[in-house]
């Protein structure tokens, strides 16, 4: 029976497909207590399944690279064979009569506190991290969970969920994917940014859909309404086909300003950036006329795998884009997990305002080893072509000085290792938090660049969850509050003489492009399946 349900368009463009639906994930399952017996048992095969696969994964990696990495997980394997956490955590259950979750997560909580604890010992401290990965591989064998593979879907795939992971949209099947439908999320949610990077049409906050629908139905999106249509009549069916075609039509004409320069009437020299995830996206970039990456990204190079990249990898990743966009400015922005982006290696506390919480550079000013790692791979890809790094989520100068500070010791320490980089590089700061985008002029005066977070400063001046379907109709980033914010951060960037980019989803709205420009904006930066609009408008605008 046909059914047509309503969501919040976040993605251009028409599908006709077949649904594949993901249901029934329920990352928060607490097992219940079935015997002192049982949960011993479950917790012995846990751990024993948790180091085969440390076993596996060390083997894999032996074949292809050696040192710290390797050295990493033979120490996940020493964690694991521990008789203190077997033993304490037997003790655990015997004594409160509970879950073998429950016993793992507090044993594992306690010892990682008590590493996190010692003082004046880097090392150590980041034992702590290693300890806590262990917990949550045991956790999740505990639990049976694993992560859905969407890396293979059949062809002219639909995807529902009740949301998407941001790891899970990084592994999808670009080749057979034409859609995404969410029950939930909102506006700015990951699934609305992937699927743009991925120039498939997407629908977010589509209230009651996963019952509407089952694996195998035929369905029709519309990324400019947001209607969603199960089980669509001919009448339907037809309409949409025309209405594709119509699309593709225009799309093709658009790419008459593939190579033409972003100049306003008035003669303003206007830079139209792309916004990647990762470094295949780099091509996607340049063949939608991108003359610059505005923003990479990088925590989707730490998602989807079971340990932390270390410097070589992430080295190899930033060089292949910095020499892919030959020459142009690369734009790369430090780890930015916390929020709704989470790492499963990296557990953390649960926090009841994650986005509030430990997020972004706050996280990389305590885990200083995991944030230079990252700095020496920028600083050493730099060699390489024309990076530039930036930090997130600055909310004051003490974050700002304290980032630079770390950057400033991972560039002596290359100069003592002997190793090249770009002595120059300039570093700039996201502004996507409103104290930052009031102090702006303070801010202006220790960066070469700002970068305005549009997606974060809407969700921080009007408090509006922007992953929230209930309020998305709240989130509004041009609400004169959140417009005054960047008219003032163009301002004070402009007074200090440096220039100013936004990068947020902003960037790429029809309607928000000639404000911005009479703003002064300097650079936009956005989905590559943006890029051509952007430049149309840009160069048609009497604004700037
Ligand atoms: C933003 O906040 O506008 C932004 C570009 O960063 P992200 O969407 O990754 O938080
Ligand atoms: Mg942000």
């Amino acid at each position: 029976m046909i059914s047509i349900k309503n969501g919040i368009a976040v993605s251009d463009g028409y599908a006709i497909g077949r649904a594949f639906v993901i249901a029934g994930r329920n990352d928060n399952a607490v097992s219940e207590f079935k015997g002192v017996d049982t949960e011993i048992d479950r917790l012995k095969t846990a751990i024993e399944n948790s180091e085969k696969q440390v076993e596996v994964l060390k083997e894999k990696l032996d074949r292809k690279v050696s040192g710290k990495e390797s050295a990493i997980l033979d120490s996940h394997i020493n964690i694991l064979e521990d008789p203190e956490i077997v033993d304490k955590s037997v003790g655990y259950i015997k004594k409160n009569c509970c879950s073998a979750e429950k016993a793992v997560s507090t044993v594992i909580g306690k010892l990682a506190e008590m590493f996190k604890n010692i003082k004046d010992d880097e090392y150590l401290k980041e034992r702590a991290a290693d300890i806590e990965d262990v917990g949550s591989r045991i956790l999740r064998n505990l639990s049976g969970r694993k992560g859905i593979d969407l890396s293979d879907l059949p062809k002219q795939t639909v995807v529902f969920a009740e949301d998407l992971k941001p790891s899970e949209t990084a592994s999808l099947d670009a080749d057979n994917l034409l859609a995404l439908v969410t029950q939930s999320g909102g506006p700015t949610s990951h699934t609305a940014i992937i699927s743009k990077a991925m120039g498939v049409a997407a629908v977010v906050g589509v209230q009651g859909i996963l019952d509407a629908v089952k694996t195998g139905d035929n369905v029709i999106v519309d990324g400019f309404t947001g209607k969603v249509i199960v089980n669509p009549d001919k009448a339907a069916i037809d309409e949409y086909s025309k209405k594709q075609e119509k699309f593709n039509e225009n799309l093709s004409q658009l790419y008459e300003y593939l190579n033409v320069k972003a100049v306003t009437k008035s003669g303003k020299r206007i830079v139209v950036a792309a916004n990647i995830a990762n470094v295949s996206e780099t091509e996607q970039a340049l063949a939608n006329g991108a003359e610059a990456v505005g923003l990479f990204r990088t925590e989707f190079l730490y998602m989807d795998r079971e340990f932390l990249p270390n410097e070589e990898e992430q080295f190899s990743a930033y060089r292949e884009v910095a020499k892919k966009m030959g020459g142009k400015p690369v734009t790369i922005r430090t780890l930015d997990i916390g929020g709704d982006k989470e790492l499963p290696y990296l557990p953390r506390k649960k926090e009841l305002n994650p986005f509030l919480g430990l997020r972004a550079i706050r996280i990389c000013l305590q885990k200083k080893q995991i944030f230079k790692t990252q700095l020496r791979a920028l600083l050493r890809a730099s060699e390489y072509g024309n990076i530039r790094i930036m930090f997130p989520m600055i909310s004051n100068l003490n974050e700002l000085l304290a980032a630079k500070s770390v950057l400033e010791e991972c560039k002596k320490e290359l100069i003592s290792e002997n190793m090249p980089f770009n002595h120059e590089i300039e570093v700039g700061m996201m502004v996507e938090i409103p104290s930052a985008a009031i102090m702006a002029d303070e801010f202006a005066k220790h960066v070469d660049f700002f970068s305005i977070g549009t997606n974060d400063l809407t969700q921080y001046t009007l408090a509006v969850d922007r992953l929230n379907e209930s309020v998305a109709g709240l989130y509004n980033p041009m609400d004169p509050a959140v417009l005054r914010l960047i008219k003032n951060t163009i301002a004070a960037a402009h007074s200090n003489g440096i220039p100013c980019c936004v990068c947020g989803e902003l960037a790429s709205k029809p309607k928000a492009i000639p404000t911005l420009l009479e703003y002064g904006l300097d650079e936009f930066s956005m989905s590559a399946s943006s890029i051509l609009t952007a430049k149309k408008i840009i160069v048609s605008s009497n604004n700037s």
